[in-house]
């Protein structure tokens, strides 16, 4: 009952036709694509992803005979051109992680929905109040409530989003459940037989933690955005910082798009260059106040040198297709009175 509790604030939240908690934002994803592909369906998507998720689709997904398709997911013709007749879904970060590139969500519900194809979007940088995902054409959501829901890095877990506009039947994979539970369809192959045989539930314990995150979500949210778009401005001065990518710069190719669709509130992730990767390890050894771990979105600042973290597995090809170089640092900006953060950066970049 305490994982349902949590499954009815999103599903009300959200106004969703169904709700799934799982064990992380990862198991949210894998159990997705294992509901809706059988062995020789293919998705489109970029390249530019979550280093787990890019490694669940480059490695791990296709291992089972699934195929993914990495194109960049703003030239519509690109797209249209990869999309074949085992096509089923596409799959999008609303901003990706970690260069902050921002997709046309309308426009890829437009493609989907002329080839019958299910959109699902990772909207884990961009929180419920910030990004209406059922308003702009996303059939299924996938959050990481490890992060901005869980609140303080407290516990982790997943959530998969039914938004009740896409007809199931037109999926193989689903013709059993469609024909016994008719709009329940992804709904029940997930609880009754994909999360359950993979042993991706979650806890109990952390749908508490994470309910009681939804009490402070919005403040948390707001304080976070703020800050990151004042710590992004300050940044995008300094003489030692090559590029700044975060969508609310007006120099940014995002910014448009983002402010069309997230308004004011960009999210709380940022990324920026420096001139070498001995520049990012100098700066990063002398920060005081901002931590290095790989969490985003926590109540505390965190900052990572993405290639020799979380892309470290990855090979040099694989880096360059995703657009890490040896010069990025991801920045997840916190809570924290914004003054003392751009004090900690200003003494680690003199
Ligand atoms: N999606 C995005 C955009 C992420 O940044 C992450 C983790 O950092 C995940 C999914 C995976 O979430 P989890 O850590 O809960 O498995």
């Amino acid at each position: 009952p305490t994982v349902t509790h949590l499954e009815q604030m999103i599903q009300q939240a959200t106004g969703a036709h169904g709700v799934i908690a799982l064990s992380s934002g990862m198991a949210a994803i894998s159990n997705t694509f294992l509901a809706l592909l059988e062995p020789g369906n293919n998705v489109i998507t970029s390249s530019r992803l979550f280093g787990n998720t890019f490694g669940l689709f480059n490695k791990t997904l296709p291992s089972l005979g699934m195929e993914f398709q990495f194109v960049d997911l703003k030239n519509r013709s690109e797209i249209e051109k990869h999309i074949t007749p085992r096509t089923r879904a596409i799959f999008v970060e609303t901003i990706s992680n970690p260069l902050c590139e921002v997709a046309d969500i309308a426009a890829l519900a437009s493609i989907a929905q002329e080839h019958n194809l299910v959109l699902v979007a990772d909207t884990t940088m961009t929180p419920l109040m910030v990004f209406d995902a059922k308003q702009h054409g996303v059939n299924i959501e996938i959050i990481s409530s490890t992060k901005f829901i869980s609140g303080g890095a407290t516990a982790v877990g997943g959530l998969f989003i039914d938004h009740g506009t896409y007809d199931w039947s037109q999926l193989e994979k689903l013709k059993p459940e469609v024909e016994r539970y008719q709009k329940n369809a992804v709904i029940s192959k997930l609880r009754k037989e994909i999360f359950r045989n993979f042993g991706a539930c979650m806890s109990p314990n952390n749908a508490y933690l994470q309910s009681l995150g939804l009490e402070s979500f919005e403040l948390r949210v707001n304080r976070a955005c703020e800050n990151t778009k004042i710590v992004a401005e300050w940044l995008n001065e300094q003489a030692q910082v090559l590029t700044v990518n975060y969508s609310g710069l007006a120099s940014s190719p995002s910014h448009a798009i983002a402010n069309k669709q997230f308004g004011a509130r960009q999210g709380a992730i940022l990324s920026f260059e420096l001139e070498s990767k001995e520049a990012c390890m100098a700066f990063l050894n002398k920060l005081k106040i901002i931590r290095r771990a790989t969490n985003l979105n926590d109540n505390k600042s965190l900052i990572i040198h993405p290639a020799s973290t979380i892309y470290t597995e990855h090979t040099e090809e694989q880096k360059a297709l995703q657009g890490i170089s040896d010069r990025l640092i991801r920045f997840s900006v916190g809570i924290e009175d914004v003054e003392d953060l751009i004090d900690d950066l200003k003494q680690a970049m003199a």
